[in-house]
């Protein structure tokens, strides 16, 4: 049974408090339930937050958020996409539920099956969840040097966790390749293969992009992130370079990795170096990445990616990952490189409560030699 029903304004609301906009609301009756959904396109209309149909369509439409003091500091609009606050805490989320909803029109996952994928963490969280959501059971394949509050968190989502030894990409037992053989092996599995399915970035292309796009008030000068699977970077690229060709892409590289290469170099052949952060450091160019134009890439070591991930905590209050503040590093950079007046958004991709045993434990952070040492912001002269 639906009907339709308008919002009606609270009268208890404090002095000054900005009241809805009248909105129309359909109430549904389900059974012995009665539930009130509106559809509302952005945070502007809702004040009092959004309201969706389930799990995902809650994922994605995240606040873009300013950097205070970065912005102050270099006389750019640093901005950070708040991909943290996804409903399953990552940036990932978006990647999931495109692939999942291209596998589904395609008839690769059909339902009740069973969706296999190799991932460092996050992306199998998105998985687990949109796979519980729309009734696909999940099996997970991640490398155990993966932080335990990822491995122990995909277990309680209910996912089938299976964790392998760390092994390179050409090895036949990298966990990528492990979760190729799985899906084939499982009745009616589907093997999500984010690295070159490229519903990955089509769902960046479709959502973080032109979210990032309108929430600049299309001013947006240059985008800046680091590459896991490259669908975050590819696909918000795509979008940003087709409104305006003139915005700035920059990727934004750990060491270890060979994107920095790739980018200034057109080979993946240089990756020295090493670097703790998790769910980027790529070695190849994953089919996400073919054909997107990258007008820069920056190396950050690890060492100035944790006097800014501090920085952003103390100051900010932005509790977030390793990967993210390499992509504030990028941003900082592009930010002096390229001068005063710019507009520069970059991902926050997830929560730093995914690192607390490593990132925010002072003895492991000893042990590897990333104590912060900055009490304000010199270290960005280090960037
Ligand atoms: N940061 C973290 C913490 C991640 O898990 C990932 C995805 N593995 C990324 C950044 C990079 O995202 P993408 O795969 O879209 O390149």
């Amino acid at each position: 049974m639906r009907q339709e029903t308008s919002l009606k304004q609270p009268d208890c609301l404090p002095e000054g408090h900005i009241h809805p906009p009248r909105q129309k609301v359909t109430k549904f009756r389900n059974s012995d339930r009665v539930f009130f959904m509106r559809e509302i396109s952005s945070p502007e209309n809702a004040p009092y937050g959004f309201v969706t149909k389930g799990f995902c369509e809650t994922i994605g439409r995240t606040p873009l958020i300013r950097l205070q003091a970065l912005s102050e500091a270099t006389g750019c609009e640093i901005w950070g996409k708040a991909e943290f606050l996804n409903p399953g805490g990552s940036v990932k989320d978006r990647a999931a539920l495109g692939i999942v909803l291209d596998a589904e029109a395609s008839g690769a996952l059909q339902p009740g099956g069973t969706i296999v994928e190799g991932t460092a963490g996050n992306t199998g969280i998105g998985l687990a969840l949109v796979g519980n959501a729309r009734g696909y059971r999940t099996v997970i394949i991640i490398p155990e040097t993966q932080s335990k509050e990822k491995i122990d968190g995909l277990r309680a989502m209910g996912a089938d966790v299976r964790t392998v030894p760390e092994k390179p990409y050409k090895d036949p037992d990298n966990y990528i390749r492990v979760s190729q053989r799985v899906a084939d092996q499982t009745p009616n599995g589907f093997w999500a293969n984010q690295f070159d399915n490229v519903a990955n970035r089509l769902a960046h292309y479709r959502t973080t992009g032109p979210e990032i796009w309108y929430q600049t008030e299309q001013k947006i000068t240059g985008f800046v992130a680091s590459v896991g699977t490259g669908g975050t970077l590819a696909g918000v690229a795509l979008y940003l370079k087709e409104q305006n060709p003139d915005v700035q892409i920059v990727c934004a590289d750990p060491y270890g990795a060979a994107m920095w290469s790739w980018v200034k170099h057109g080979h993946t052949e240089i990756n020295d170096g090493d670097s703790v952060a998790e769910g980027i450091g790529q070695s190849r160019v994953t089919k996400n990445l073919e054909g997107v134009q990258i007008d820069d890439a920056y190396r950050i070591r690890d060492d100035v990616a944790v006097e800014m991930l501090y920085h952003l905590l103390l100051t900010e209050g932005l509790f977030v990952s390793l990967s993210s503040a390499i992509n504030v590093c990028g941003a900082v950079k592009l930010a002096r490189f390229g001068g005063r007046g710019q507009v520069i958004a970059t991902i926050l991709c997830d929560s730093g409560s995914r690192y607390v045993s490593r990132l925010y434990n002072p003895r492991w952070l000893e042990e590897k030699r990333l104590t912060p040492k900055s009490n304000g912001l010199e270290f960005l002269d280090r960037i």
